[in-house]
């Protein structure tokens, strides 16, 4: 292999056989069919995701890391309370807490949710929003999408493609609404999963990781685990058992980088209101399109979840306050981050 492909070439396993299939990051980010040289099977690069999300510990530690804090309650946010009222009871109707928790696993895991609009029988009004299954997703891209005299990188989408049973669907843009992972500032039709970039990590220690263990070269394993946590975005400390044996500012820096992991995933969303939301609007004549915002997160609820506590810390800005170093406004903002939600 030349140091060109290293670092472009990706081997993964065969879903079926466990032979070598190597692949690259354009094929990956393309969503092109792999086929393994060994058995012939055919597979997606999401049924290497699902095998290692199963048969890894650590992946699914991570993920599942990621999928326990990434679901907060959301709120809707709008300076007309008509226009927020109409979402919220959008919203409600459709049980989009529970629709959530799959648009986030599959946006985690896959870096892309489908989730096809449903209207009623005249297409008048939004009923339903159903998560479709990633995998059996193409997208057909058009022109590159000029904006006044500049190109944007950005390609026009023509259609949705779903494989199914029968055949296929071919589904149109305004039916769809596809929340991606975003990793890169360019373009990119398709999103990324948190499983991507540790493909590789995942490999070594698969094919690897035994005879490490035999040759007593556990750092090589620790090297590889520490990688595979980092490159999913979740802080290896954090998926430790006993977070209280260490010190609490490393486990809040830990927790912040990690909450950084979160704010991308809430941040992705944000087709819901361009696309949903804003038809809603339109439909009822509504004036304004209000935002989805999702609670954030804030390390001390990790920490606290963690079995520390803030006792020493309130009790300083006690003093502070009874010193009138601080005032009482102040004290209260300051405490108020230790308390509970
Ligand atoms: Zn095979």
């Amino acid at each position: 292999m030349s140091d060109m492909d290293w670092h472009t070439k990706v081997p993964v396993e065969c879903i079926d056989c466990g032979h070598e299939v190597v692949t690259d990051f354009d094929s990956i980010r393309a969503r092109k069919t792999l086929t393994c040289g060994s058995c012939g099977t055919s597979f997606h690069i999401f049924d290497v995701y699902d095998m290692y999300y199963e048969e890894e510990p650590l992946v699914k530690n991570c993920i599942d890391f990621i999928l326990k804090y990434v679901n907060q309650p959301y709120k809707i946010e709008s300076n007309d309370n008509t226009s927020r009222e109409a979402v919220e009871e959008f919203l409600t109707k459709i049980g989009f807490a529970k629709l959530s928790e799959r648009m986030f696993n599959d946006l985690v895991k896959y870096g892309d949710s489908y989730l096809l609009i449903r209207r009623d029988h005249d297409g008048k009004e939004i009923v339903e929003l159903e998560p479709l299954e990633p995998k059996a997703m193409h997208i057909v891209l058009g022109e590159e999408i000029r904006r006044g005299i500049g190109w944007t990188g950005e390609r026009e989408i023509l259609e949705f493609v779903r494989k199914t049973e029968q055949g296929e669907d071919r589904l149109k843009p305004a039916d769809v609404v596809h929340i991606k992972k975003r990793e890169y500032t360019r373009y990119e039709p398709y999103g990324e999963s948190v499983i991507r970039i540790t493909l590789k990590y995942i490999h070594y220690l698969r094919t690897s990781g035994a005879g490490a263990r035999a040759a007593g070269a556990q750092w090589w394993i620790n090297y590889l685990e520490n990688w595979i946590c980092l490159g999913i975005g979740v802080p290896p400390i954090l998926l430790e058992s006993n977070l209280t044996k260490f010190p609490k500012a490393i486990v809040e820096m830990a927790s912040i980088s990690f909450i950084g992991t979160i704010n991308r995933l809430h941040w992705s969303t944000r087709p819901l209101a361009r696309q949903v939301f804003s038809e809603i609007i339109k439909s009822r004549n509504l004036p304004e399109v209000p935002r989805l915002e999702w609670q954030s997160l804030n390390p001390t609820k990790i920490l606290r979840e963690s079995g520390f506590n803030f006792m020493d810390e309130m009790k300083l800005w006690k003093q502070l306050l009874d010193l009138h170093i601080i005032t009482e406004e102040e004290y209260r903002e300051a405490i108020s981050r230790y308390k509970e939600d």
